[in-house]
């Protein structure tokens, strides 16, 4: 059980100083761990007096440890050009996956999604609606009152892949041509954790949509990964003012398929093994298949494209409704 409580201990000091790192400043506010002592799955970030607490139970650990000792098993079992390609040693995919999940939820509090839930705890997973704000009857004003209901009741699935978008930017880190083999672990670390807190809501029944689909969630890891290697570009040009790109600013098209053979194409090839280990299949269905998944990732990043009709997969569609509403919600926040 120590040992469980150091790894979360670990993953939440460890996300502190990559947030340093990568965005430059100090987290702006003071962080608790709570170990709530449930034997239920359960992670929460909610204000205090203070600062911040993230609560977490050792089932988290537990089940992210759980799903990644089945993964393993199955890539073993694989003929050996099929099987995940890790570096060094292969428990150390947990603490990463736990590190992720700790930056997920200070990204939460950057980004300043308190503001929207009036303050309200937001929960990862496990069935519960993410914050109480449509039940509170005193509760104070919010951003939100400005919404319809259905935009109110997609507003936290908006927020979820808001946390999850900048959480995987400062954990990948910048581009850089050496480091492939980095991105593709720290996105295979990354999928696990989708697929764990998946399974948790399925588990939990519970028929309210509170969270986006892990498929929708995958969409946009993978989305970001394709993206990844033509970042550095983009933000050239925009510090620079340009409105056309110039040719020499786009990474070398060798380049770019050696990364996609490296990263994007193993990353998929492994979120296929931990959706048979987790038994969740039908995740894959959502995902529409390699052909038709890439064919939307093509559409939404390099595309520009948002239209919901363009896009072929249920993942690309989730995602293309949801983001009009997660623009508006940046700007109130005063992104
Ligand atoms: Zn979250």
């Amino acid at each position: 059980m120590a040992d469980r409580e150091a790894r979360l201990r670990h993953a939440l000091a460890a996300a502190l100083e990559r947030y340093d790192d990568r965005v430059g400043e100090v987290f702006p506010h003071e962080v608790e761990l709570k170990i709530n002592p449930s034997d239920a799955f359960l992670a929460v970030v909610r204000p205090s007096e203070t600062g911040i607490v993230i609560e977490a139970t050792m089932e988290v650990v537990a089940r992210i440890e759980e799903a990644w000792t089945a993964t393993l098993n199955l890539s073993n079992a694989m003929p050996s050009d099929s099987q995940i390609a890790l570096l060094g040693d292969h428990d150390h995919v947990v603490d990463i996956a736990l590190r992720w999940l700790m930056q997920h939820e200070l990204n939460h509090v950057a980004v300043g999604h308190f503001k929207l839930s009036a303050g309200a705890g937001i929960v990862e997973g496990g069935g519960l609606t993410q914050f109480a704000l449509a039940n509170q009857k005193h509760r104070p004003a919010s951003p939100l009152d400005q919404l319809n209901a259905t935009d109110r009741k997609m507003t936290p699935l908006c927020l979820e892949l808001q946390a999850d978008h900048d959480a995987t930017e400062i954990v990948l880190g910048a581009y850089f041509n050496e480091n492939h083999e980095l991105f593709r672990y720290y996105a295979i670390c990354i999928a696990l954790v989708i697929f764990v807190i998946e399974r948790i809501d399925r588990q939990q029944g519970n028929q309210e949509i509170t969270h986006p689909r892990a498929s929708t969630r995958l969409f946009m890891l993978l989305a970001y990964l394709v993206e990844l290697p033509y970042i550095p570009a983009y933000k050239q040009a925009a510090q620079e003012g340009l409105e056309h790109m110039p040719e020499e600013y786009l990474p070398d098209e060798t380049e770019v398929q050696q990364y996609s053979k490296a990263v994007v194409g193993p990353v998929f090839a492994a979120c296929e093994i931990i959706a048979e280990a987790v038994e969740l299949p039908n995740i894959l269905e959502e995902l529409g298949g390699t052909e038709a998944f890439f064919a939307d990732i093509q559409k939404a990043v390099l595309g520009g494209h948002s239209n919901i009709e363009k896009f072929e997969t249920e993942c690309a569609k989730q995602w293309a409704a949801l983001k009009p509403l997660n623009d508006r919600l940046l700007r109130m926040l005063g992104w």
